[in-house]
């Protein structure tokens, strides 16, 4: 399974992670402080490839995929 976390201080809500993923596996969710913020979709675990595209888009290199 793969797992997506993304650092809730890094990131920044600019979206980038979103619209590299081909597979369309990222979305931009609201926070308690009225900022965006990066998640995943349930379905990723089961759909990812791990191509990375999405962490090496990330200017605040926020996001960390693994494999278990
Ligand atoms: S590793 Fe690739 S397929 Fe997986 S969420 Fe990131 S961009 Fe999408
Ligand atoms: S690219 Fe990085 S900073 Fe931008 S929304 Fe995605 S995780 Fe957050």
């Amino acid at each position: 399974m793969v797992r997506h976390t993304v650092d809730p201080v890094k990131c920044r809500g600019c979206g980038k992670c979103v619209e590299m993923c081909g597979l369309e596996l990222w979305t931009l969710v609201d926070t308690d402080n009225g900022k965006k913020r990066a998640q995943v979709i349930e379905e990723a675990k089961d759909m990812c490839h791990m191509c990375l595209a999405c962490r090496d888009a990330c200017p605040e290199e926020a996001i960390t995929i693994t494999e278990d």
